[in-house]
């Protein structure tokens, strides 16, 4: 027996272990101070109460004969209509018509940005933001694929652009980002499908954040932009936009016009998933198939302007105190520059023993992280409130 020694070649992250390391090590030494984590990558506002609804509704038609459900139909891969038509009418809002098989749902976003990756060849090479979610480099290390890296920094405002003269058969795009929460405008992102269309790659498009576009010029599907459907996967989540961390669904865009080598990335998808994969929960399905009904959109918009509105308080901080910043407009991420030249790990030390606040340090996120910060807007509003007065005071120093 032989295992995959890809997996020797991933890089140990010890980013998330060692802020919750460092953070416990100082409370349990100053056990009297109130620390506060802009680290936090989780939601924390409860679901929609439409959606808890919908969810309690299909828990009773489960405890029924009548109205059981066993594995869900197979023909649309163990999604359910109500789920499947309340997605497509969601993108038809943004103006993208989609077929009702072109939508696969999915236990999340991370899985399927993994789980894609099955239907390509390893001697494909891959492109990848630096920094970014890190799941797609590991991803495609366990399988042995080369990956390339296009270097978002200050200069292009954590927006880097194609290389005409860099090869790549699969480009990962995440807008808006994270860590970076920079989002691409549709002008952008038309300029990467005509260079992946220059090389027939392929985009797989990781929207799991196109519920804190507000902006107008800015995509929250790469649908809107024409020419994607033959050369994109869009990989979306419930998790950000209705906090759906914890009940686990997403769906992921395969179109019909996706082709390589004669083979429709359709069918491909369809048939790994039937093999390797069961469906998402009756149960939360129906919690899903909520979210984008009109109360649902209503209710959701709530929570995600809850997040906005710290997103703005930290915004605002950063602005009065003069430190360059991306995101937090479009995006719960602000990536700030550390002040005074500092790097991401000193600046989080100073900021935990200083002013008692934790954030995440940009370095861990890829070699062009370095010297910056990410804060998240998903605490409290009195939380986060607190601490940009804090960081506030502190830096005034
Ligand atoms: N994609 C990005 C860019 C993320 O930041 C995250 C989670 O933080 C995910 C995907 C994971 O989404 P899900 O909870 O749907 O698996």
């Amino acid at each position: 027996m032989k295992i995959n020694k890809c997996f020797l070649d991933l890089k140990n992250s010890y980013l998330f272990a060692t802020v919750g390391r460092k953070t416990a090590e100082y409370k349990k030494a100053h056990p009297e101070k109130d620390v506060i984590r802009l680290s936090i990558g989780d939601v924390t506002r409860p679901l929609a109460p439409v959606v808890v609804d919908a969810m309690k509704r299909a828990v009773e038609d489960m405890a029924h004969t009548e109205t059981f459900k066993g594995y869900g139909p197979d023909q649309t891969c163990y999604g359910y209509g109500e789920l499947i038509s309340s997605i497509q009418k969601s993108y038809q809002r943004k103006g993208v018509t989609l077929e009702t098989n072109e939508i696969f749902i999915s236990d999340g976003a991370k899985s399927d940005c993994g789980n894609i990756l099955d239907l390509f060849s390893n001697e494909n090479i891959v492109l990848l933001p630096d920094p970014v979610y890190p799941a797609y480099a590991d991803a495609n290390t366990m399988d042995g694929r080369k990956i390339v890296y296009a270097d978002a920094n200050e200069q292009n405002g954590f927006l880097p652009m194609p290389d005409p003269s860099v090869h790549a058969d699969i480009i990962y795009i995440c807008s808006p980002n994270n860590p970076t929460g920079a989002a691409y405008t549709r002008e952008q992102l038309k300029v990467w499908i005509d260079y992946a269309k220059s090389l027939d790659a392929l985009i797989i498009f990781d929207a799991a954040y196109e519920y804190f576009v507000t902006d107008p010029s800015l995509a929250r599907s790469i649908y809107e932009v024409e020419g994607a459907k033959d050369c994109a996967i869009e990989i979306c989540s419930y998790s950000k936009t209705a906090g759906f961390t914890g009940v686990r669904c997403g769906y992921t865009i395969v179109p019909m016009d996706l082709k390589r080598e004669g083979a429709s990335l359709n069918q491909l998808w369809a048939r790994r998933q039937s093999t390797k994969f069961n469906g998402v929960s009756y149960v939360t399905q129906m919690g899903a198939a909520a979210v984008f009904s009109e109360e649902g959109e209503t209710q959701i918009s709530r929570n995600i302007e809850y997040y906005r509105k710290n997103a703005e308080l930290i915004g605002n901080m950063l602005d009065r105190l003069g430190i360059w910043y991306t995101g937090g407009k479009n995006s719960p991420y602000i990536w700030l520059k550390c002040p005074n030249g500092m790097d991401s790990w000193a600046f989080f030390d100073y900021l935990l023993e200083e002013a008692n606040v934790v954030g995440t340090p940009g370095s861990g996120f890829g070699k062009n992280g370095e010297g910056f910060f990410r804060l998240t807007a998903f605490g409290t509003e009195e939380s986060t409130r607190e601490a940009c007065e804090r960081i506030s005071r502190l830096l005034q120093k």
